[in-house]
């Protein structure tokens, strides 16, 4: 691994403090998208490992959450420092094990980083009520407390700002944390627990497990010592997780899936419907989960702007991540890149135009050629599938009565977008999209300060923002009589 700091490139997990084997000795190995090559191993851990994780969480959990909040916001300052200051080698490790173009790593670094410095102070704010009672000798108390300790899985396809959401507002009110991080992507993860050790979380805080993700999973969501999984993936695996959390009955946070619509009305400014549009597709080579996979156009507009977009898809550069210059990189993986191509076979087949890309890119491997489609009708599957890849399907339309119809037709409810100059539209459209985020002349908008997360079969709960710490804590009721 060509970094600076040689100790951030971690091949074993982290629990309880030490760094760790599996207990058979048996490993994953982690390939770079971009070359297919291997660039290290981590232990394939099991539920053995698992629960030592989860006691050792909470075995430290007792003096973490007495310390007072400002000590621990102390500790998650040293933490964002840290990351800060190994920016550029963590940027890397994340090109590398995941393919996003440098500048991209480069920018979670510091959006992850800005979720530990946020909630190092967010922390210190957890307030409670008083409430008059209807007896004169009573008084009503609600206070709130740490829910415990906190299980978090989390994705490849942002593997250092996804830790840090979940792990910064839980650290920050007292729980402990046990991580799970993609097997993709697991040396992002295994950096962040480096500098986390460096910045003095006590024995225990925060532990880090790779390995089997059903054996990990069946425990993290079974085990009754875990009180809340924090889970960041696919509705698939979500609905799994909450099946099996509910024989505990833990408190459960979800971020999953998206298919975020894209609206540019006729009244919208076309040069910045273009931009946003490019930024919210093709971001992560379109990885995302706010990525927009159906851009629907007014028909006044509509060519004009497919005219413009195309031209601005075919001067994105496709390559390896760690050049500069590379707006797209590599897709995860061939499970991925299938999926990528049958959707746009199959929106072919069913009457879509290409405008440009639509096959296999000539650098090989998960390289696909940026992509966009016109003329596509809802026979296709793109239009109720998430895509995950950087094809972009345009569709027409006239009223907007027909394109709110068409933009909440998913059972997805994460990010949507639209671009409109009237201020009587946009209150209506905002109002209207059953969607978790809505981005008005934008197509980029998550931040450690706003609510982040979806409705419908997109999730449960909200990450960052104040409302980011309720999901880790329980409100207590206490009634004192006899004053
Ligand atoms: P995934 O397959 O659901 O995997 C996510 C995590 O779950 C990984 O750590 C994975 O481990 C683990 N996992 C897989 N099967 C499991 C099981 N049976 N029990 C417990 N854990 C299990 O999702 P992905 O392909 O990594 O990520 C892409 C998806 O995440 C997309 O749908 C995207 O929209 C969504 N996403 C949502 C948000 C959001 O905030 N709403 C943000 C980012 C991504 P292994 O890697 O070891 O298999």
């Amino acid at each position: 691994m060509d970094i600076k700091n040689k100790d951030l490139f971690r091949q074993q997990s982290f629990i309880n403090g030490e760094w760790v084997d599996a207990i058979n000795s048996k490993t994953i190995n982690v390939n770079n998208p971009a070359t297919q090559e291997i660039i290290g191993n981590v232990p394939n851990c099991g539920k053995d490992e698992t629960i030592s994780a989860i006691r050792s969480a909470k075995n430290s959990w007792k003096d973490w959450s007495s310390k007072t909040s400002k000590e621990r916001s102390n500790i998650l300052k040293k933490w964002f420092n840290l990351i800060e200051e190994n920016q550029e080698d963590l940027a890397r490790i994340m090109t590398i094990e995941q393919g996003k173009p440098i500048t991209e790593s480069r920018g979670e670094i510091t959006y992850g980083a800005s979720f530990v410095e946020w909630f190092a102070e967010e922390g210190k704010r957890v307030y409670g009520d008083t409430i008059p009672d209807v007896f004169q000798d009573r008084r009503i108390l609600v206070i709130k407390q740490p829910v415990g300790v906190v299980a978090a899985i989390t994705p490849w396809n942002f593997p250092s700002s996804m830790i840090t959401r979940k792990c910064a507002p839980a650290l920050a009110v007292g729980c402990p944390v046990v991580i799970k991080p993609a097997s993709q992507t697991p040396f992002s993860a295994l950096a962040l627990g480096v500098l986390a050790e460096k910045a003095g979380f006590p024995k225990g805080t925060i532990n880090i497990i790779t390995g089997s993700a059903k054996e990990i999973g069946e425990e993290l969501s079974t085990n009754p010592i875990v009180r809340k999984l924090s889970f960041t993936g696919s509705t698939e695996v979500g609905k799994i997780l909450l099946r099996q959390c509910s024989s505990t009955v833990k408190k459960v946070s979800m971020e999953l899936g998206g298919h975020a619509p894209f609206i540019a009305f006729e009244d919208a400014d076309i040069d910045e419907a273009v931009e946003g549009a490019f930024l919210s597709k093709f971001r992560n080579t379109g990885q995302t989960c706010v990525c927009s996979n159906r851009l629907f156009i007014h028909e006044k507009i509509h060519d004009e702007f497919v005219e413009k977009f195309t031209i601005k898809v075919r001067n994105m550069k496709v390559g390896n991540g760690l050049e500069e210059g590379v707006i797209s990189g590599p897709l995860i993986d061939q499970f991925s890149f299938r999926k990528v191509e049958e959707h746009v076979h199959d929106a072919v087949n069913v009457g879509a135009k290409i405008a440009i890309g639509g096959k296999k890119h000539k650098l090989g491997g998960t390289f696909y050629e940026p992509t966009v489609l016109f003329n596509v009708t809802n026979k296709a599957r793109i239009t109720y599938e998430e895509t995950f890849g950087p094809v972009a399907p345009i569709y027409k339309f006239n009223n907007e009565d027909e394109v709110i119809n068409m933009a909440n037709d998913s059972p997805y409810g994460l990010a949507s977008y639209f671009y409109s100059r009237d201020i009587g539209k946009i209150w209506r459209v905002a109002e209207a999209l059953e969607y978790g985020m809505v981005g008005v002349n934008t197509g980029i908008m998550s931040k450690a300060e706003a609510p982040f997360g979806g409705i419908k079969e997109s999730g449960l709960g909200r990450e960052g923002s104040k409302y980011g710490l309720d999901d880790f804590l329980e409100v207590k009721y206490i009634n004192i009589a006899g004053i």
